[in-house]
C-alpha cells in the first residue's frame, strides 16, 4: 500500500511497518533508460534539474512496484520494484546484514582445520574453486593453497587469478632470500612480530600471497597469523576504552630504509590502529606496525600514558597464545592473508630461505569476490525461466 504526502511517499509493507521515501529521492533514483544508463550503469537524470519542491502527479502499486508518474513536458513514469525499495528503504534504516558474509573470528584453535584449498580448485577454469578460494578469504581473513608446484611461475599465475598484482616499492612479483636486498626487517632472518604491511600507504595492500619455495641447511622461519577481528572482539568487550583510543588515535608511519623512496601515507597524522564503517560502525580495517610507527607528536599531554597503556593491552592480546596460530609452512602450501585484517609474522631462522609472493589491491580482490557471487549466488529466474546473468539496474548494490 502507498499514500502520498505533501513531501514524501509512505509504503506500508504489513500494518505494522512502514518506509518513507522522499519525492525528491524517488525521482533522482529513477532508473527508466532515460535516467539512468542500462548497460554503464551510470546516472543520466540531471539531478539539478529536479524541483526541489517536486511532488508527483500520482502514485500507484503495482505488482512488480510502485509507479510514480512526475510532471513534466511530458510526463515521466518510473517504477521501483518493490523489493529495491524494501532493501534501499532509509526511513526507518533497515539493517542491510547478510550473516553468510559475517566474520568467523578464530584464535590459536584454527590450527585443527585452517581454511584451505587445492591448487586445483583455484586454477579450474569454471571457477568454482576460485570463488570457494575467495569466500574463504573473505570470512576467515587468511585460506591456505595446497598442492601448489612449487615454483615463482605457478605462484604468480596462482596469485593472477584473483587480479593483477599491486606493484610497489618492493617490486611487482617478488622471489626473495634474506640478503637486505631492499631495506626492511622483511629481508632478514630476524623474527618479525604480528603486523600488518605498508601501515605508511594511504591505502595498505589488500591481499598477500606468500609461497616458501625453498629451505635448506636450517630450521625456524614458522609463520605467524592473528585475527585483528577476534582480538579486536576481545578488547571491546574487556577493555572498551581501550577500544576507543585505538579507534580514535591516528598513527604516523614511514618506509624510509631506502634513500630513494619515503613513504608516508596521506594524511602525514596517519590513520588510527582501528578503523570503522561510518554507517554501520562495523571494524573494517587494522593496521599495525610498531616498528614503522613514527614520531607520535600530535598527542594531547593528558593522553600520552593513556596512549601508551592502549597499544600495551594490544600488544599482550595479539601475543597472548590464544590469539596466535602458528606453521610452519612448507613448499607446495601458499598462504593468502587479507592484510586489512589479519596480522602476520615469524620466528627467526638460519640457512637459506627463498620465498615468493605478491600483494593484490583490496578493490580488485572485492570487486572479483562480487563478480564469481553474481555468477555463483545470484542467479535468478527470468519469466521465460532462463537464468539472468546481466546485472541489473536494481542490483541492491547500485
Ligand atoms: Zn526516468
Amino acid at each position: 500500500m502507498a499514500s502520498m504526502g505533501d513531501r514524501k511517499v509512505a509504503i506500508g509493507w504489513d500494518t505494522r511497518t512502514w518506509s518513507r521515501f522522499h519525492h525528491i529521492w524517488l525521482r533522482d533514483h529513477c532508473r527508466c533508460p532515460k535516467c539512468f544508463h542500462p548497460i554503464t550503469k551510470q546516472r543520466l537524470v540531471n539531478t539539478f534539474e529536479i524541483s526541489p519542491a517536486i511532488k508527483p502527479i500520482h502514485v500507484q502499486s503495482k505488482a512488480d512496484g510502485l509507479q510514480v508518474t512526475w510532471p513534466d513536458v511530458e510526463p515521466h513514469v518510473s517504477l521501483y520494484p518493490w523489493s529495491w525499495l524494501q532493501t534501499n528503504s532509509y526511513d526507518p534504516l533497515v539493517k542491510r546484514h547478510d550473516s553468510s558474509k559475517e566474520p568467523v573470528l578464530w584464535g590459536a584453535k584454527i590450527e585443527k582445520a585452517p581454511p584451505s584449498v587445492t591448487y586445483e580448485e583455484a586454477m579450474t577454469v569454471d571457477d568454482r574453486g576460485l570463488y570457494k578460494w575467495l569466500k574463504k578469504i573473505d570470512r576467515f581473513g587468511f585460506c591456505l593453497v595446497s598442492g601448489v608446484p612449487p615454483t615463482a611461475e605457478a605462484t604468480e599465475e596462482l596469485a593472477k587469478r584473483i587480479s593483477f598484482i599491486r606493484e610497489t616499492q618492493y617490486g611487482k612479483f617478488w622471489d626473495f632470500t634474506a640478503d637486505l636486498a631492499k631495506g626492511d626487517m622483511a629481508y632478514t632472518t630476524l623474527a618479525l612480530g604480528a603486523h600488518t604491511d605498508n601501515t605508511y600507504f594511504t591505502d595498505p595492500c589488500g591481499l598477500q600471497i606468500f609461497h616458501l619455495l625453498s629451505h635448506t641447511e636450517g630450521t625456524g622461519g614458522a609463520t605467524l597469523l592473528v585475527d585483528g577481528f577476534y582480538v579486536a572482539s576481545i578488547m571491546k568487550e574487556l577493555h572498551p576504552e581501550v577500544y576507543e583510543t585505538l579507534s580514535r588515535v591516528s598513527v604516523p608511519s614511514h618506509a624510509a630504509g631506502e634513500a630513494s623512496e619515503f613513504f608516508r601515507p596521506s594524511p602525514a597524522s596517519g590513520f588510527p590502529v582501528l578503523s570503522h564503517d561510518n554507517v554501520t560502525g562495523e571494524l573494517t580495517k587494522v593496521r599495525w606496525n610498531n616498528d614503522d610507527r613514527s614520531v607520535m607528536n600530535a598527542l594531547e599531554p593528558s593522553a600520552v600514558d593513556e596512549w601508551y597503556n592502549a597499544i600495551r593491552t594490544w600488544n599482550r592480546l595479539i601475543t597472548s597464545p590464544d590469539s596466535e596460530y602458528w606453521t610452519q609452512l612448507t613448499p607446495g602450501t601458499v598462504v593468502v592473508i587479507n592484510n586489512h585484517r589479519v596480522l602476520h609474522g615469524r620466528s627467526a631462522f638460519d640457512g637459506n630461505r627463498r620465498m615468493c609472493g605478491a600483494y593484490i589491491g583490496m578493490d580488485e580482490y572485492r570487486s572479483k569476490l562480487a563478480v564469481l557471487g553474481e555468477k555463483f549466488a545470484k542467479t535468478r529466474a527470468s519469466p521465460s525461466g532462463l537464468s539472468i546473468q546481466e546485472r541489473s539496474v536494481w542490483d541492491p548494490a547500485l
